[in-house]
């Protein structure tokens, strides 16, 4: 199963051709076209922005994708768009060239809803069977799923405010760090040390598998106006990477102990772009030892987004035999435990 992947949701323009072959997924091409100089300005995302340049990079980042995979329309299976949720204006343009290339090719279409890329990704970089326990942890989601395979998941918990991605973007703004903030956050969160600073520990211990970020945020804000040198700051960036990943360590353990109750099979995964914080995986992958879990992150440059994912995710589907009507629209909002079959009504 060979598959074209086109990914517009947020502020990347990205297209991939990935080969699936008995389970196992092969990238033959990853392309991403970052708009970070687009948007950094602004010190966020303008969706006006990230849609005309969608409009413009499309085409190119597909042709640099078939070609890096020495590809031709007809050595295809089937084309593979993000169809939400995130900035619809973006979300349309991919969707649209999707159908307007699998109508043009007379190839299936499939729409995948782009938190499954994710909850799919690691398996680019290894063997992974399902089911497994996945923590997504992105720019505007934090979740706790069962994943039993695409189309097939369910959340055992979420964040009741921000999320994590969000949490570290708008602290290194206030630190002055600039946008994307993870990256620099982490960056400078090496040159401090966060062991005086007393941050909030929201829902420690809570017997439920949810989040909070917001009182995090707000205590982070504030101790961000007293820094008086750079390594207040980096000091400051230490005590939060490491509250962060506390807080994800804790939460999870909870859904870990839960899962391994009614699993033999143990595995937990984290993906998205936060994924791609070295204390987090560190933090994460010691939470899962100590419950006898494998555990497997994405590789690094499958975190944030990019269109392997999409293309893996769609060939899944392609596989079960999960195609889309040329006529599906762009969704906005699209929960993952909705993203069902192609015959979802919900979805037209
Ligand atoms: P979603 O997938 O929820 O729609 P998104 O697509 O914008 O949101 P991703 O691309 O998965 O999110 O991830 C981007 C987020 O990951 C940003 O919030 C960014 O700051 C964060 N991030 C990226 N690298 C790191 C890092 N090294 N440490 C911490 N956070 C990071
Ligand atoms: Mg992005
Ligand atoms: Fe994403």
């Amino acid at each position: 199963m060979t598959v074209l992947g086109l990914e517009t949701s947020c502020d990347e323009t990205a297209a991939s051709v990935v080969r699936l072959t008995e389970g196992r997924a092969e990238v033959l091409s990853s392309v991403v076209h970052s708009q970070i100089d687009d948007h950094a300005a602004y010190g966020g995302v303008v969706p006006e922005i990230a849609a005309r340049s969608h409009v413009e990079m499309i085409a190119e980042v597909t042709r640099r994708a078939m070609a890096e995979a020495d590809m031709a329309y007809d050595g295809l299976d089937g084309i593979a768009a993000t169809a939400g949720p995130g900035l619809v204006g973006g979300v349309m343009v991919g969707l649209s060239f999707g159908k307007a290339a699998a109508l043009a090719r007379g190839l299936p279409l499939v729409a995948v809803n782009h938190l499954e890329g994710h909850a799919v990704s690691a398996r680019l970089g290894a063997e992974v069977a399902y089911p497994f326990l996945l923590l997504l942890v992105s720019g505007g989601h934090c979740q706790l799923l069962e994943v039993r395979g695409v189309g097939d998941m369910s959340r055992i918990g979420a964040t009741i405010d921000d999320a994590a991605g969000e949490a570290f973007d708008k602290i290194a703004k206030a630190l002055g760090l600039g946008y994307p903030g993870g990256p620099a956050l982490e960056r400078l969160a090496t040159q401090g040390d966060g062991s005086k600073i007393d941050l909030p520990r929201a829902l420690l211990g809570r017997k439920d598998c949810d989040f909070s970020f917001s009182g995090l945020k707000t205590a982070a804000f504030r101790i961000a106006q007293t820094c008086q040198t750079e390594q207040d700051k980096a000091d400051l960036a230490d005590a939060v990477q490491n509250a962060i990943a506390r807080q994800l360590s804790d939460r999870s353990e909870r859904a870990l102990a839960a899962y391994a109750e009614t699993h033999e099979h143990r595995l937990f995964v984290v993906a998205g772009g936060v994924a791609a914080n070295k204390t987090i995986r560190a933090t994460l992958q010691a939470t899962a030892a100590k419950h006898g879990f494998d555990f497997l992150a994405p590789p690094m440059a499958y975190c944030t987004d990019n269109a392997a994912m999409i293309a893996l995710a769609g060939a899944e589907r392609l596989a079960l035999g999960l195609t889309s009507d040329i006529d599906v629209v762009a969704r906005p909002r699209w929960p993952l435990d909705e993203a069902r079959a192609l015959s979802d009504p919900s979805h037209k």
